[in-house]
């Protein structure tokens, strides 16, 4: 069997071809909208918005894809004739499926690309979609946009008992696992078993890259909150190959959020401190909401900035046995103070 030649790995200690000198031999991966990212509850960057529903085309049909290892990877490409497409969310258009794999690390404790508030997860899967305005993924990244491609990826975790909506993929890595760039055809999965619940969760959007060289920044990503189950016992298929000369860690290590804004697309919005995170993501300069985070407050919504005033129904916070409330129908910077003798007094 042939082996593929390959121009970088994942060899920490590589200093020729390894994930330290990617940025030097593909300029591309020293960018400022790279992928991944560690993604956050909340913080600069990051805003808060509700789902939007999602339109699967086909996912639940029983596709055939062609499998094969690809020594970093196990990739399960869409076989001609088939169609996958994935709309809503938020994403703006149709994105058409074009394959998915999967990164995983040496052991349970590693192994996700994206990071949810600093945690790693031992695996995580990757959609490849093309934008459906181009004939080809070829197309598409020859394009250079930034939503030439969209990428949805979901994080696994260990759970006890192996999960049997995985058995027609674990079969399939077991398979061509046998020989490096082994491939199989014809291989029956229907998507749907594995990713429904997942994709009942919240999720992120950001514009980023592709995760290994040349790292183009074109993709459009989507990462859900919710991981999907899989048994140790099936970790381990995956991580049993004929050559184990490509290492054993198959991730790529979170890169700078920069200037970007991260959007977590809620299901169930959390109702405590919603309004001030999203504004503490835009970098306004905050007052009142400084407040949101006391134990001892009755309502949560209250927010002054420094150029405009925003407010939920709840208009009154209870801090330290001082009352504040909001100045309704107020576009001037007002934060005013309801004392024990229920004064109001402006504050600012
Ligand atoms: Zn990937």
């Amino acid at each position: 069997m042939l082996y593929a030649v390959v121009e970088w790995n994942y060899i920490l200690s590589d200093l020729a071809k390894g994930p330290n000198v990617w940025s030097t031999n593909f300029p591309t991966c020293g960018g400022t909208r790279n992928s991944p990212i560690n993604l956050l509850s909340a913080g600069p960057g990051f805003v808060r918005t509700r789902a939007v529903p999602w339109v699967l085309n086909n996912w639940n049909g029983d596709n055939s894809w062609k499998v094969k290892d690809e020594h970093y990877t196990v990739k399960f490409s869409l076989e001609s004739g088939q169609a996958m497409s994935t709309s809503g969310g938020g994403l703006g258009t149709v994105y058409d499926i074009v394959q998915f794999h999967f990164h995983w690390g040496a052991d349970n404790s590693i192994g996700s690309e994206h990071l949810l508030n600093g945690r790693s997860f031992p695996m995580e899967i990757h959609f490849v979609h093309k934008n459906s305005r181009y004939a080809t993924i070829g197309d598409a990244v020859a394009s250079g946009a930034s939503d030439a491609l969209a990428a949805i990826g979901f994080f696994f975790q260990i759970q006890a008992q192996d999960n049997p909506q995985l058995n027609a993929i674990i079969n399939a890595v077991q398979v061509v696992r046998q020989d490096s760039d082994f491939e199989v055809s014809g291989v029956k999965v229907r998507v749907t078993d594995f990713v429904t619940s997942a994709f009942k969760s919240s999720y992120y959007r950001y514009f980023g890259g592709l995760t290994t060289p040349g790292c183009q920044e074109i993709v459009l990503w989507t990462v859900f909150t919710e991981p999907i189950g899989i048994s140790a016992r099936q970790m381990q298929i995956l991580r049993t190959q004929a050559n184990m000369s490509f290492g054993v860690n198959f991730f790529r290590a979170v890169q700078p959020l920069g200037s970007r804004l991260v959007q977590l697309f809620e299901t169930q919005p959390a109702r405590r401190n919603r309004v001030c995170q999203d504004l503490t993501a835009l970098s306004l300069d905050l007052a009142a909401c400084l407040f949101l985070n006391d134990p001892s407050m009755l309502t949560s919504v209250c927010c002054i900035f420094q150029s405009e005033l925003f407010y939920y129904k709840s208009l009154r916070l209870k801090v330290n046995n001082t009352i504040y409330a909001c100045a309704t129908e107020s576009s001037t910077n007002q934060v005013l103070r309801v004392d024990n003798s229920n004064n109001i007094n402006n504050m600012t």
